[in-house]
């Protein structure tokens, strides 16, 4: 399948050998005094806000003193570990802007997982919030503040913009495209999560996609509110990236609370919300008692996790005024390879991820035989696109795997494409679970299951069982106050499926545990399960 949907014009975007990534971004950035006017980000919490003139100030201004002050280098390492805020951004564009490579962490990653990292990665500067400073002690390498709290005497990247005079130009660097420009670490969802190499090329061929769908979807006076981390290559290139050379405004959250959510929303008039289906699902089950105005919203988006349709479905119900759209993608492809487009499409197609992003080729094959298979096939989804990660970092046998010699990406996901060329992710392949000979994807079952009124969220996963080799177990947040029961749940599901996929086991639980990208962490659940079954 190639996709069949052509780049849009109104950004000019100059296809040059020696295009740095970031110089993109800035070139694309109000100019004038319009720079000065425009408002890029404002912190949720506190309504400290920058303009497009403040940020690109800083970035030159940091860029300068990494570059000349503190001897940074083209192909140094640089760690960012801060929660989001409105100096992120800045600290990512003047990182890439001198050829440096940026590596990002979950800030809830432990001194041992960033020491880990720090070694893999061959940091040479930790840049870090200063309540995570701790995780950065024992690996030696030297650690610069994002902020410094008090008169600490540590180094910080705002003391650095402020002290430096604006300089006019960014230290001259030259990159080629294929140049390393990040390294993204994968969620870590079925294993140990892997550094991902973003080259400078990935990185603007993902950009030219979010200008297109911005050109069909979002204008300069859009106001986007940003909780999706920056740390995950979702909200990095929505926010660290494209949305600056759109010139939107940006309201920052430091990480997702939900009250606060709709708070922003209703405040700053937000009308454009990139999310996850985890906050769809909590929309759609609290936002009416929250009672906040959300008529701003026009638009919200998901990916990064399976969105059931029945929860689609219900949000159009209580939200006729927001556009829902999904995109499905993965670190390896520089966020999005998918995204459905019209919301005539996303109505009639709920369960689609929409259709191949401009550069993307995709085949689905079968996962025995690895031959490609036709419309309406499950198999495995393959991607091709410039956007496709360079390497894992350090990693050829795990790179060898998963990209073949001809470029494909084996995304690991069961998937199928409709006649249309909509694509539908079904399961990752090493989360179906096998019971008696027949695969259950979990997604679908929760999909079922957050369709009851009873039930406001749930998890599915498998038990080993000796008689058919695993069960589907299904752990269930009850609605405050319901009393429903594990048989009640199961006749809920039993009703609706084949015989295969019931649900044979339920646990009720207080929160599902998700990622901070809203994937559930199934691999929690299943060690959960496993404990509850000894005691
Ligand atoms: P790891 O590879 O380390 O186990 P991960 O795969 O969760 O972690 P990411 O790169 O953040 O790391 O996520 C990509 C995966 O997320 C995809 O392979 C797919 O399984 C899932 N995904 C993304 N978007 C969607 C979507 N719209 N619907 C269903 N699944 C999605
Ligand atoms: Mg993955």
């Amino acid at each position: 399948y190639r996709s069949l949907v052509r780049l849009g014009t109104k950004h000019e975007i100059p296809t040059k050998p020696d295009l740095n990534v970031a110089h993109l971004v800035l070139s694309q950035f109000p100019q004038g005094d319009l720079a000065e006017a425009r408002i890029a980000f404002v912190d949720a919490a506190t309504d400290k806000s920058l303009s497009y003139g403040e940020v690109r100030r800083s970035v030159y201004s940091l860029a300068s003193a990494l570059f000349h002050g503190l001897g940074v280098r083209k192909g140094d390492v640089l760690f960012l570990l801060s929660p989001n805020s409105i100096l992120f951004p800045t600290i990512c564009l003047a990182v890439l802007s001198i050829g440096a490579v940026l590596t990002t962490a979950n800030p809830l990653n432990t001194e041992s997982e960033i020491a880990k990292q720090v070694r893999d990665s061959g940091a040479k500067l930790a840049i870090s919030a200063p309540e995570e400073l701790h995780k950065f002690v024992s690996t030696g390498v030297p650690i610069m503040l994002t902020y410094c709290p008090s008169n600490s005497g540590m180094l910080s990247v705002e003391e650095l913009i402020e002290g430096c005079s604006c300089s006019l130009e960014l230290p001259q660097v030259t990159v080629v495209q294929s140049d390393p420009a990040a390294i993204l670490y994968s969620s870590g969802t079925t294993g140990v999560s892997k550094g991902v190499v973003l080259t400078h090329q990935n990185l603007i061929s993902t950009l030219k996609l979010l200008f297109w769908s911005v050109d069909v979807s979002a204008s300069s006076d859009d106001v986007f509110l940003a909780f999706i981390p920056m740390f995950h290559v979702y909200g990095l290139v929505f926010f660290g990236l494209g949305m600056l050379c759109v010139g939107v405004k940006i309201i920052v959250m430091q990480k997702f609370d939900f009250q606060a959510m709709l708070l922003a929303i209703q405040k700053h008039k937000v009308n454009n919300l990139p999310a996850v289906p985890p906050v769809i699902l909590a929309l759609v089950k609290y936002a009416s008692k929250a009672g906040c105005d959300l008529s701003s919203l026009q638009r919200t988006g998901t990916g990064a996790a399976p969105l059931s349709k029945e929860v689609s479905r219900e949000f159009r119900k209580m939200f006729p005024w927001v556009e829902l759209r999904q995109g499905y993608g993965l670190t390896e492809s520089s966020a999005a390879a998918t995204f459905l487009v019209s919301e005539r499409d996303a109505k009639a197609r709920p369960d689609s991820c929409g259709q191949l992003l401009p550069t993307f080729c995709a085949k689905v094959v079968d996962i025995d035989t690895g031959k490609p298979l036709p419309p309406q096939k499950k198999g495995e989804l393959w991607l091709k696109s410039t956007t496709i990660m360079k390497e894992y970092l350090g990693n050829s046998e795990a790179t060898t795997l998963t990209v073949d010699s001809d470029g494909w990406l084996k995304t690991g996901d069961l998937s199928y494409i409709d006649e249309s060329g909509f694509v539908y992710i079904v399961e990752r392949i090493k989360e179906l679970i096998k019971h008696n000979g027949y695969q259950v994807a979990p997604a679908e079952l929760e999909s079922l299951l957050l369709s009851h009124p009873l039930i406001v969220d749930a998890a599915v996963i498998p038990v080993e069982d000796e008689a058919t080799g695993q069960i589907p177990m299904a752990y269930v947040v009850r609605a405050a106050g319901s009393e429903l029961s594990e048989d009640q749940v199961i006749q809920f599901v039993a009703g609706q499926v084949a015989p295969y996929k019931k649900v044979r086991r339920v646990s009720f639980i207080e929160t599902i545990p998700r990622s901070a990208a809203g994937k559930i962490l199934r691999k929690d659940l299943v060690s959960l399960s496993r404990q509850q079954l000894v005691s």
